[in-house]
C-alpha cells in the first residue's frame, strides 16, 4: 500500500518550501488510496519546541491537509540505537574523533589539493588502545557509518535516473558524540518500519539519500520510491532560503491568503500544467502527477496567491464565509445580500470591513462643483423604500427622463456622490445596502 510521509523538523514555522513537500507526500497518499503520515523529526532536544509541534498541525489543519497517523522520532530513540547495534555488529559503523576545527582544517588542505573535500576515514585506522586514550582526553566520538565505495543509482521521480560515486561523499555521522541520534538513521529506520513506500523531498536531500540507499540496504529494508523537488527561488531566480522566514504559512494565513489559493498554486507550480484555481480537494488529488515536475528552481511570488485568494472568494456562498461577514458587523439579515455586492470587490477578507463602513456610514460624497444641481435632482427623485436589486435601475431611469443626462455623465456623478469613489461594486447590488438611503428611503 502506498505510504507516504511529512516529516518536519519542529525547530520553527513551516513555510510554503515545506508546504510543497507537505502537499506532494500528501495527493501521492491520497490519489493512490494510502496513507499519509505526519513524522515530527525531533530528535535534537535543543532545537525542537513544543510549541513549533502544535504550530505544525494547526498549518496543516487549515490547509486541510489532514494525517492518517502522527509519530515522533523522539518515543522511537530504542529503535534507532538498535539499528546503531546493528550496523556495529555488522562492522559498518565507526567511531571518530576529529574536532571541528581538525575537520575543517583537513577539508581545507584538500580544496587546496584541488580534491573532494570527503573525510579521509583516518579514524578507521585507530587501534582499540588510540581510541580509549582519545575518549579519556576528548569524550565519546561521534559514530559514521562506513560507505561502500560503489556507484549509488536510483531513478528518481522528479530528476531521472541518478548515480552518485559513493567515495564522493563522507561517511555520515549518524551519532554525535553526545549520544544524540541523528536525521539520516533515524528517518531510514522509521521509514523501513512504517512501511513508506513514497518519499517527496527537496532537492537539498539528494546527497542524504544517497548514503541513506546504502544504510537501508545494510539495514535489510526496503528502498522507497525517491523523488527530489527543485527548490523556490523568488519571483526574479534569487535564492530564498532567507526569506522563507517571512513566508510562514502562518504569516500568509494572517495577510488572509485562502487555503485552496495556496493549495493550488503549490500543488502546479514547478510542473508543466497550468496552476489553476481549484475549488475542492479531490480536484487537486484528481489532477496531480509528480511526473509532471521538472527539476529547474521553481519561482514563487507571494504575490500570485491574491488574485488566486480573490478568485476563491468570489465563488463561495455565503454559508462558507459567515463567520467572516458577521465579524465584519454586518447584521444577520443583510449578510446574504451583502456578500454577494462584495466578494466580487475583495482580494482578502479583510477587505469586508472597509465595505461594511460604506454600506453602514456612507462615504464622504464626491460630488464635483457641475454636478451639484444634477445631484440634488437626482436625490429628491430617489423612490420610496425599502430597496430592492430594481431600485437602481428605475431611480436611474427617473433621473435620466427628468435630467436628460445618459451614460457615464448619468452614472459616474451617482456613484461618486454615494461612495466617494469612482470605482467599485455593481450600484444595483449596493444601493439596497447603503443605511443611510434606506434610513432616508
Ligand atoms: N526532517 C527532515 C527535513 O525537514 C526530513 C527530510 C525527509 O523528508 O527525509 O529536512
Amino acid at each position: 500500500m502506498t505510504t507516504t510521509r511529512f516529516a518536519p523538523s519542529p525547530t520553527g514555522y513551516i513555510h510554503v518550501g515545506n508546504l510543497r513537500t507537505a502537499l506532494m507526500n500528501y495527493l501521492i497518499a491520497r490519489k493512490a488510496g494510502g496513507t499519509f503520515i505526519l513524522r515530527i523529526d525531533d530528535t535534537d532536544p535543543e532545537r525542537s519546541k513544543e510549541e513549533y509541534v502544535d504550530a505544525i498541525k494547526q498549518d496543516m489543519e487549515w490547509l486541510g491537509l489532514h494525517w492518517d497517523r502522527i509519530e515522533r522520532q523522539s518515543d522511537r530513540l530504542d529503535r534507532y540505537a538498535e539499528a546503531a547495534d546493528k550496523l556495529r555488529e555488522m562492522g559498518r559503523f565507526y567511531e571518530a574523533f576529529e574536532s571541528p576545527t581538525e575537520l575543517d582544517l583537513k577539508r581545507k588542505k584538500q580544496l587546496n589539493m584541488g580534491r573532494p573535500p570527503v573525510y579521509d576515514r583516518a579514524a578507521l585506522n585507530l587501534s582499540d588502545a588510540e581510541k580509549e586514550a582519545l575518549r579519556a582526553e576528548r569524550g565519546n566520538g561521534v559514530w559514521r557509518f562506513k560507505l561502500n565505495h560503489e556507484r549509488i543509482e536510483w531513478n528518481d521521480g522528479i530528476l531521472g535516473d541518478i548515480s552518485i560515486d559513493a567515495a564522493s561523499v563522507s561517511d555520515p555521522v549518524l551519532i554525535r558524540g553526545d549520544g544524540q541520534v541523528l536525521y539520516t538513521i533515524a528517518s531510514v529506520v522509521d521509514d523501513t518500519e512504517m512501511g513508506v513506500t513514497n518519499v517527496v523531498r527537496g532537492s537539498d536531500h539528494v546527497t542524504n539519500t544517497a548514503t541513506q540507499i546504502q544504510i537501508i540496504d545494510a539495514l535489510g529494508g526496503t528502498c522507497p520510491h525517491f523523488a527530489h523537488h527543485s527548490l523556490l527561488t523568488g519571483p526574479q531566480g534569487e535564492a530564498l532560503s532567507k526569506r522563507l522566514g517571512t513566508l510562514a504559512l502562518r504569516d500568509l494565513r494572517e495577510q488572509g491568503v485562502q487555503p485552496m489559493a495556496l493549495l493550488s498554486l503549490m500543488a502546479r507550480l514547478g510542473s508543466s500544467d497550468p496552476v489553476e484555481l481549484r475549488a475542492e480537494m479531490s480536484e487537486l488529488i484528481e489532477g496531480f502527477d509528480i511526473n509532471r515536475f521538472g527539476a529547474a528552481p521553481t519561482k514563487f511570488d507571494v504575490q500570485d496567491l491574491f488574485p488566486l485568494t480573490a478568485k476563491h472568494l468570489q465563488s463561495l456562498p455565503l454559508t462558507e464565509v459567515a463567520d467572516a461577514v458577521a465579524e465584519a458587523g454586518v447584521p444577520a439579515d443583510l449578510a446574504e445580500p451583502f456578500w454577494i455586492m462584495a466578494r466580487e470587490n475583495i482580494t482578502t477578507l479583510s477587505d469586508l470591513k472597509g465595505w461594511w463602513e460604506l454600506c453602514r456610514d456612507g462615504a464622504e460624497p464626491l460630488i464635483a462643483d457641475e454636478d451639484r444641481e444634477f445631484i440634488a435632482e437626482a436625490v429628491a427623485l430617489l423612490p420610496e423604500g425599502p430597496f430592492d436589486a430594481n431600485t437602481w435601475g428605475t431611480w436611474t431611469k427617473a433621473v435620466k427622463e427628468t435630467t436628460g443626462r445618459k451614460g457615464k455623465g448619468l452614472f459616474m456623478p451617482l456613484r461618486k456622490a454615494l461612495t466617494g469613489m469612482e470605482r467599485g461594486p455593481e450600484m444595483a447590488t449596493l444601493l439596497p445596502l447603503l443605511q443611510v438611503i434606506r434610513a432616508r428611503g
